[in-house]
C-alpha cells in the first residue's frame, strides 16, 4: 500500500489552531501515515506531537519552517528528521524567538501608530507561543479593524504595508546548515506562494541549490496539475528532491492534512532519504 505524507502543517505552537495532539489526531483521521509538524521557527510542540503519534500508529517526522530572508524577502525553508536536541537547531530557533519577539513588539507599536491600541497585548493573548503576523490578523479581525485574516495583511501586515517590519531572520545558507549539521534534510516550501516573477523564482531555487538544499516542495493544496508539473520540472532541472505538504494551520474548506498530495513521476521523493 502507498503511504500518505504530510510534511507541513503547523500547530497552536505557532500560527496553527490545533494543539500539536490534535493536529496528529486530524492527520490520522484523514489517513495520513507520515506527518512532519513543522511549526514556524519552533519544535516545541514535537513532543507532544509525537506522544500522539506513537498512540496512533502514525509516524512522526521532526520538523520545523525556518524563516529566512532572501534579496531583501521572508522565504521559509523546513526542515525534516533533525535531530531536535541538536545545540546548533536549538540556538538557531532561540535566536529566531528573540527576533520575532523583537519584531512583535515593534509591529505593536507600527499599529498604535495607525490608532491600534495594545495591539501586542492583543495578538499575544490570541497566541499559545510564538506571536506571529496571523495572530496580529485574528486581533485586527477581532477589533473590527478588518473583515478577515487576508484583510489584516493587505491593509497593514504584508511587505510594504504601513505596520511591516523587515525581517531580520537568518539568511538561506544558515537555515540549510544548521538544518544539515543536526540531521536532517532542508526544503524550499511553497515556492510558488512569493509574489515574485518566475524568473526569481527558479533564481531562489538555482541559490537554495547552489547552497546545499536538498528539497523543494512540489506538491501542496490547491496547486493546478500545470503547477505541480511545474514545480516538478524545476526540482529535477536543480536536482532536487520533492516534498509534500497541506501547510495546514486550521480546518477550512481549502487546505486538510493530507488532501491530494502527491509527487509526479520522475521526482525523487524526499521520503527516500529519511
Ligand atoms: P510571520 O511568520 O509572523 O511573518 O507570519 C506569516 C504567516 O502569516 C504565514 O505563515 C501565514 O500563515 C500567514 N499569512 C501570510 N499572509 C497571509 C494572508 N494574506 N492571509 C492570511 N494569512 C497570511
Ligand atoms: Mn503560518
Ligand atoms: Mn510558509
Ligand atoms: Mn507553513
Amino acid at each position: 500500500m502507498t503511504k500518505i505524507y504530510d510534511l507541513h502543517c503547523h500547530s497552536t505552537v505557532s500560527d496553527g489552531m490545533l494543539s500539536p495532539a490534535e493536529v496528529v489526531r486530524r492527520a490520522y483521521e484523514q489517513g495520513v501515515n507520515v506527518l512532519a509538524l513543522t511549526d514556524h521557527d519552533s519544535i516545541s510542540g514535537l513532543e507532544e506531537a509525537q506522544s500522539a503519534a506513537d498512540q496512533l500508529g502514525v509516524e512522526l517526522i521532526n520538523g520545523v519552517e525556518i524563516s529566512t530572508v532572501w534579496e531583501n524577502r521572508a522565504i521559509h525553508i523546513v526542515g525534516l528528521g533533525f535531530d531536535k536536541t541538536h545545540p546548533k537547531m536549538t540556538a538557531l530557533l532561540a535566536e529566531q524567538a528573540a527576533l520575532r519577539f523583537k519584531r512583535a513588539i515593534q509591529i505593536g507599536e507600527k499599529l498604535a501608530k495607525v490608532g491600534v491600541e495594545n495591539a501586542f497585548e492583543g495578538a499575544k493573548a490570541l497566541a499559545d507561543g510564538e506571536v506571529t503576523r496571523a495572530h496580529y490578523a485574528r486581533y485586527l479581525v477581532q477589533i473590527g479593524k478588518v473583515a478577515n485574516d487576508n484583510q489584516a495583511f493587505k491593509k497593514y501586515l504584508s511587505q510594504g504595508k504601513s505596520c511591516y517590519v523587515k525581517s531580520e531572520w537568518c539568511d538561506i545558507p544558515t537555515a540549510i546548515n544548521v538544518i544539515h549539521q543536526s540531521g536532517g534534510i532542508s526544503v524550499l516550501v511553497h515556492p510558488l506562494r512569493y509574489t515574485m516573477t518566475n524568473r526569481a523564482i527558479r533564481r531562489l531555487i538555482a541559490d537554495f541549490a547552489r547552497w546545499g538544499g536538498r528539497a523543494m516542495e512540489v506538491s501542496g493544496c490547491g496547486q493546478s496539475p500545470e503547477q505541480r508539473q511545474l514545480l516538478a520540472d524545476w526540482a529535477n532541472e536543480q536536482g532536487l528532491m520533492g516534498s509534500v505538504g497541506s501547510d495546514f494551520h486550521f480546518p477550512c474548506q481549502w487546505v486538510e492534512l493530507g488532501k491530494s498530495l502527491w509527487l509526479p513521476q520522475g521526482v525523487e521523493p524526499v521520503w527516500n532519504a529519511l
